[in-house]
């Protein structure tokens, strides 16, 4: 009986199947800013296929990788002209159906932004909403941060930003 029950307990913690996600996108002028679905008003934005949409790009990434199905590039590749300026969260929303018809849930996920400037604290509800809806969970279970680089490296020269999330998936029973 104990046996079984400890059989039991394995096979609910492996249910469990964490992923991780990084971007990074450069700044130029002439393009708007997105991150996590929101525009920030900004004298650059990031460079990219889509609406390169760096945080967004990093959550779908943890995801994909907990599901253990590759990355965002071999889903949606920027040869493609389908995800030409494409909304990122119309993407994540993709990515969303992907794990779950892999047989998972969301149980939650984190992103932190690396960005000099400008100002990203202020967007984080808004952030978290439009991931949250995207990928039909709860607002609480996404979490957004943001850090500057302390002047260092390319984010802290303003040359681009980066953002990494991490991604938490349960299997369904
Ligand atoms: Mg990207």
């Amino acid at each position: 009986m104990l046996e079984q029950e400890i059989r039991r307990l394995i096979r609910e913690e492996t249910r469990f199947r964490t992923g991780l996600g990084f971007d990074v996108h450069r700044l130029v002028e002439g393009r708007r800013l997105i991150l996590g679905g929101v525009e920030i008003p900004f004298e650059r934005g990031l460079e990219g296929h889509s609406d390169a949409d760096v945080l967004t790009h990093a959550v779908m990434d943890a995801l994909l990788g907990a599901a253990a199905l590759a990355d965002i590039g071999v889903h949606f590749p920027d040869t493609d002209l389908r995800w030409k300026d494409a909304d990122s969260l119309k993407l994540a929303s993709a990515v969303g159906d992907l794990v779950r018809q892999a047989g998972y849930d969301i149980e939650g996920v984190d992103a932190m932004v690396l960005a000099q400037r400008p100002k990203i604290s202020p967007h984080f509800p808004a952030m978290q909403a439009n991931l949250a809806r995207a990928l039909e969970v709860r607002p609480d279970q996404v979490g957004v941060k943001a850090t500057t680089t302390e002047r260092l490296g390319f984010p802290g020269r303003g040359e681009g930003m980066a953002a990494m999330a991490s991604a938490l998936l349960r299997a369904r029973t």
